[in-house]
């Protein structure tokens, strides 16, 4: 079992920011589906990746909240 449970409240419409880059050379994901798995599209390609929550969780290095509507 892992020592940690910790569930990141993954959000559409948060842009991801990871570790790893994409081939394109973007490194910002934007969360498009929210379940087990995480849908994402990438903000320099539109290449849509389905992340397991894990995975994502693991590659993840800052998260950009998006703008509330004011
Ligand atoms: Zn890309």
């Amino acid at each position: 079992m892992p020592s940690r449970f910790n569930l990141f409240p993954f959000a559409v419409g948060q842009v991801l920011v990871l570790k790893k880059k994409h081939p394109c050379g973007s490194d910002r994901w934007r969360v498009e589906r929210v379940g087990a798995d995480i849908g994402c599209i990438c903000v320099g390609c539109s290449h849509f990746h389905v992340w397991p929550r894990r995975q994502l969780e693991k590659a993840l290095k800052d998260v950009i909240e998006p703008s509330l509507p004011s």
